[in-house]
């Protein structure tokens, strides 16, 4: 299947297979490409040949770019089922999810391509006679890309898509665990840039097989002067200061702690249902996965009750059989899911589910059933990432108490509330509400569209991509003050004469 998928996709055989690093599919264990990793010197060529490539695609007028990033979107749309299946069999979330990521990706096309006819600065009033002042937004450079294994598809895209009609070039380096998607993306990207023709030069998006040494040679390398890394907090701890100790800008992505309060008042057959989706779809690994609901004590029996039998219920299996829960991406997370649940219950917490499942048909799959785990208090085990389908619960009696619970985490990546009072609804999303990047009012924490800006606070690493004002992070800002005067005035009235 996957030489089928990869064909159409227009993806060279020469490129999946015969490297010497093996790419598994997390559905069964079984290896599905060979990739070649690239060393510190190839890295450096493509940077060398990203940088040139950005002196002349800056040259092309803004809404021409957007007209290869349109192309592209075509493209997308063309091969979304084989993509989003791509998806599945490299990252193992079920093939609806896989086919969103790949909407996802047309939505931000068509969101870059009006925004490449928007990149308006501002006009200025001059305190000066016969001046005009404005700010206007230039191209910035090479951009590069690191991404995590569990979106392996669209946060590339919100970044490139932009990117592109910001006037950037792009060195893109995947995460290590889903290369074939990055191939593709690339693949797709190189048959809009032959349909657009010469203006697109040839090395205007390139791809870095690699593992974190890789990304590490991104990361250092001056001539690229914004890094957008998606990937764990400690992954960002090691590349925020090696950016900045060079100047360079960040857009981080890092790790969530995402929680629901979930208010006596609210429409708990609605509730349930979110919590289900944005507890345990992608199998708990997204960024923005529900891991803490904090219920108020009239109603947690009966909620955690529900969730129960909507647990029991849920289909587990291989994604691209319908199933709506894959597998972990491999042996490691589901050890580690392991570890977390047994210090739980040796801290007294009440366990349900969590045990692998289809271990005989898959031996080496990692199937879960996702767990729901009772806490007393939010204790150090809570507060850590575990990037696995668990839900911590915890109650709550006044309000006030479950948005401080909501906000004693060191991640801010999502929140929301579930509740029909207005003024708590209100109040959550209030300077006093919730400390993150994105709080939903009646709506899982999970799920964003591209229209807004997607991202979080602390430890999340204070990064913004995708839809509102965030192309500005693409370009370079400049403020120019024109004398059209006969008079050379100096601001604040100095005289120098
Ligand atoms: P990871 O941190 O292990 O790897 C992410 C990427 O960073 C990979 O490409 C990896 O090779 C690279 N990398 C690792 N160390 C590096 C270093 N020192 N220098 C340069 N590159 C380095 O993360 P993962 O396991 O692939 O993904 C899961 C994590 O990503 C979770 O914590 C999840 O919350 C987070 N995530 C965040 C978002 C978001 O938008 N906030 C989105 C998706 C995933």
């Amino acid at each position: 299947m996957i030489d089928s998928i990869m064909q159409r996709l227009g993806v060279a055989e020469s490129l999946y297979r015969g490297g010497d690093y093996a790419v598994m599919s997390p559905t069964d264990g079984r290896e599905i490409g060979r990739v070649h990793l690239e060393n510190g010197e190839q890295v450096a060529a493509r940077i060398a040949r990203a940088q040139h490539a950005f002196e002349a695609w800056r040259q092309v007028p803004a809404p021409r770019r957007g007209e290869l990033v349109r192309l592209f979107g075509e493209q997308l749309r063309q091969h979304k089922e084989d993509l989003g299946a791509l998806v599945t069999l490299e990252c193992g979330k079920i093939l609806q999810e896989g086919l969103g990521e790949v909407q996802e990706m047309i939505d931000i096309c068509d969101l870059a391509v009006g925004q490449s006819r928007q990149l308006y600065g501002l006009t200025i009033a001059s305190e000066r006679p016969g001046h005009h002042m404005r700010e206007s937004w230039h191209p910035l450079g090479p951009v590069g890309l690191i991404t995590a294994f569990n979106f392996p598809v669209a946060p590339w895209a919100w970044n490139a898509a932009l990117a592109l009609v910001c006037g950037n070039s792009l060195v893109w380096k995947p995460s290590e665990k889903t290369p074939l998607c990055a191939l593709a993306c690339q693949s797709l990207l190189e048959r809009a840039m032959a349909e657009f023709g010469d203006e697109a030069p040839a090395d205007l998006s390139q791809v870095v097989i690699g593992d974190r040494e890789a990304g590490e040679r991104l990361v250092d390398d001056p001539r690229i002067p914004l890094i957008s890394a998606t990937g764990s907090t400690r992954m960002g701890r090691e590349v925020a200061p090696r950016v900045a100790a060079r100047f360079g800008r960040s857009i981080l992505e890092l790790g969530g702690n995402n929680a629901m309060i979930l208010a006596p008042s609210a429409d708990l057959d609605m509730a349930v249902r979110a919590i289900l989706f944005s507890a345990v779809g992608t199998a708990g690994q997204r960024c923005t996965t529900l891991r803490r609901l904090i219920v108020h004590e009239s109603v947690r029996d009966e909620v955690v009750e529900r969730l129960k039998k909507a647990y029991a219920g849920v289909s587990i299996g291989n994604p691209m059989d319908g199933h709506l829960i894959g597998p972990l991406i491999d042996a490691q997370a589901y050890d580690q899911m392991q570890s977390v649940l047994d210090s739980a219950r040796q801290q007294g917490a009440k366990v349900f589910g969590g045990e692998r499942q289809l271990a005989d048909r898959y031996p080496d799959g990692f199937y879960v059933s996702p767990a729901i785990v009772e806490v007393d208090s939010q204790n150090a085990l809570v507060k850590n990432e575990t990037f696995a389908p668990i839900l911590y619960v915890l109650g709550y009696r006044d309000f006030a108490e479950a948005v401080a619970l909501n906000n004693d985490v060191p991640q801010g990546l999502s929140s929301c509330v579930f509740s029909t009072d207005v003024r708590e609804a209100e109040a959550f999303i209030s300077d006093l509400g919730s400390d993150c990047g994105i709080a939903n009012v009646n709506i899982g924490p999970s799920g964003a569209e591209i229209g807004g800006a997607f991202g979080g606070e602390k430890e999340t690493g204070g990064g913004r991509e995708s839809g509102s004002d965030v192309w500005k992070s693409y370009m370079r800002r400049q403020t120019n003050t024109v004398n059209y005067s006969r008079e050379l005035p100096l601001a604040q009235g100095i005289k120098f004469d």
